[in-house]
């Protein structure tokens, strides 16, 4: 078995950065991994717990066969490792009886999962005695206070312990947390490295590229419009189709009632697969004015992704991406 740290592409920055602290064994005790989703932030994360947890490590990476080594591997739907020094916090993970609360997490990482899974092992040493490593996955959504409570650990941490922060808002993070970090910048996946990426996991040639057009740079979202392929969008994409080219208003009031159905990440697979068939039409229709049209109206679909992703509500943004498309 490989080390995940020899998977981690496209991030020669990183690479080079957690090698050399690896190699020195200098590895700095909180990290800030700075990039949008689906760039390899999370993968690098696994792969320097693997290799702080690692039993033979070969430095900089971890052998990849050792017991810890596999128990450091996430696994199911969650992407948890069963190795109990690697814990990973997120908004939303845990129930909420699992950290203490009564209600669900649903806008912040709350203290209770920092109290629950961090500051109650910190006094600690790691199960394993090698290391503990504290993922935190959209850090920029701790709440104050558990912002506050980990302060102190990051601040002298017993020797040991680890932290890695992963952001795609960096900025959004309390200044205090941020100055007691090790920034690493994740850039965007170039195309190239997609086409490979998706090659490898079986997409066909002629989807790679529209995948890629509307991907943006990461991983996740070629995902994302891969797994709209999946029937169940089709007729939303034919009604946005209809509702753009025709003169009643009847397909528009569909598409954006269908659109106030949908919660946020459903309504941005739906305008995945609208973009992707903008595309589509775009590119066969290419040197014709119908193309730069479709072209146009893919931008305007991109934006109204673009709007979701920032939190825009599904049915505003609807709306007005429905308005402005009927007047492109
Ligand atoms: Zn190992």
């Amino acid at each position: 078995m490989t080390a995940l740290l020899q998977t981690l592409q496209g991030q020669p920055v990183a690479t080079r950065v957690l090698e050399r602290a690896l190699s020195d064994g200098h590895v700095h005790h909180a990290y800030l991994f700075d990039g949008q989703p689906g760039v390899g932030k999370e993968l690098a994360a696994f792969g320097l717990a693997q290799s702080l947890v690692c039993e033979k490590p070969l430095a900089p990476f971890a052998c990849g066969e050792c017991s810890p080594c596999k128990r450091a591997v996430p696994r199911g739907e969650k992407r948890i490792p069963i190795h109990p020094d690697i814990v990973v916090l997120e908004r939303g993970l845990y129930e909420p009886a699992q950290i203490g609360r009564k209600s669900p997490e649903t806008q912040e990482i709350s203290v209770d999962q920092v109290r629950t899974l961090v500051l109650a092992r910190a006094a600690f040493r790691a199960h394993e005695g090698r290391a503990k490593v504290f993922i935190v996955r959209g850090a920029e959504e701790l709440s104050t206070s558990a912002a506050n409570a980990l302060l102190k650990t990051l601040e002298e941490p017993m020797q040991g312990t680890f932290f890695v922060l992963l952001s795609a808002q960096p900025d959004a993070l309390l200044a205090t947390i941020r100055s007691r970090t090790q920034r690493v910048r994740f850039g965007l996946l170039s195309d190239e490295l997609l086409e490979t990426l998706l090659s490898e996991r079986g997409v066909a040639a002629t989807d790679r590229a529209l995948v890629i057009a509307t991907s943006k740079g990461s991983m996740e979202n070629a995902l994302a419009s891969l797994k709209q392929d999946a029937p169940g969008y089709e007729s939303f994409v034919n009604c946005a189709l209809e509702a753009v080219s025709e003169t009643s208003f009847v397909r528009s009031l569909d598409v954006a009632e269908e659109m106030k159905r949908l919660n946020r990440e459903g309504a941005i697979e739906a305008l995945l697969a609208v973009a992707r068939q903008f595309a589509t039409l775009a590119k066969e229709q290419v040197d014709t004015p119908a193309s730069e049209l479709w072209a146009r109206r893919f931008q305007l679909v991109e934006q109204a992704i673009a709007a979701l992703h920032g939190n825009g509500s599904p049915q505003l943004v609807g709306e007005s991406l429905l308005s402005r498309l009927r007047r492109t």
